[in-house]
């Protein structure tokens, strides 16, 4: 899934390559799915988008907002697999489900994997959306430590669900997913069980250092390994704690990492330095 490292890396390739190109026509590709979530049936999508600039683009936390003219906007929230840009005479991939063509030739086409939503909305539209912007984004000005302090204080299922739950709810801090979290648990010591009122003032210090250091890291590399750019590169954050490492040492105290299941979705840890 795109989490914030990736959606940043998407949005500023967006705003560098499709600043300016004008889409000539939107359509659906060869793949249906039905977790993918459109705002409107896709031919209004067509008429609505077609001979229209493209004017920018940048992120929210896990969203990306592309802006067609002054008042308009594509949002990609929440979504899985990969949106890339073919230059004119490069051919498409064999599998895709939605597609844009521009009027220079060149194309973009989205993949989804999982699920995923592409909303077309108009940008005033977009601050009363029930789930657009909500959550604070890390590395933002309003992320401070205090800010942080104020959430996990004021999380309603704080006595029921670990800090996980927490963590990956973007109503809360709108940027993590099930890949990043497991780095910033990491370098935090914390397990993805602990119930917040058991953090201290030192644990939560930690977490929110770890959440900053962790995704910052993420966006100077562009993204993660597992996850391609939107000129299909793969990224250069390579996680510590995931499949790929599972029953390696522990980078600190070298016990094997090891894998549980919890809150629908694995977690990767150390089991000494992440004692639950
Ligand atoms: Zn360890």
């Amino acid at each position: 899934m795109i989490e914030m490292p990736e959606a940043a890396t998407l949005a500023r390739q967006m705003q560098e390559t499709l600043t300016g190109k004008t889409i000539e026509h939107f359509s659906r590709g060869p793949l249906v799915h039905k977790f993918l979530w459109l705002s409107k049936p896709a031919e209004e999508y067509d008429a609505f988008l077609s001979g229209r600039r493209i004017t920018g683009a940048s992120s929210y936390g896990r969203s990306i907002y592309l802006y067609v003219g002054e008042a308009d906007l594509l949002w990609f929230g929440e979504l899985g697999g990969r949106i890339l840009y073919h230059p004119q005479g490069e051919p498409l991939p064999a599998k895709f489900h939605l597609r844009w063509d521009y009027s220079d030739g060149s194309a973009m086409s989205f993949a989804m994997q999982m699920w995923g939503f592409v909303g077309l909305l108009g940008r005033s539209e977009l601050a009363a959306h029930p789930y657009a912007e909500i959550g604070i984004p890390p590395l933002s000005e309003r992320f401070t430590s205090e800010c942080f302090d104020q959430l996990l204080k004021e999380y309603p299922e704080k006595t029921k669900k670990g800090i996980k739950g927490f963590l990956v709810t973007s109503k809360h801090v709108n940027g993590i997913g099930n890949a990043y979290l497991q780095d910033i648990l990491f370098r935090a010591k914390i397990h993805p069980a602990r119930k917040i009122p058991t953090l201290n003032q030192d644990d939560r210090q930690k977490l929110y250092t770890a959440i900053q250091e962790t995704l910052e890291k993420a966006i100077r590399l562009g993204g993660r390994e597992e996850e391609r750019d939107l000129y299909n590169q793969v990224g250069g954050y390579k996680r510590l704690m995931g499949a790929e490492t599972l029953g390696q040492p522990c980078p600190n105290c070298a016990t094997p990492i090891v894998k549980i299941n919890y809150l629908g979705g694995a977690c990767y840890l150390c089991p000494s330095c992440q004692e639950s």
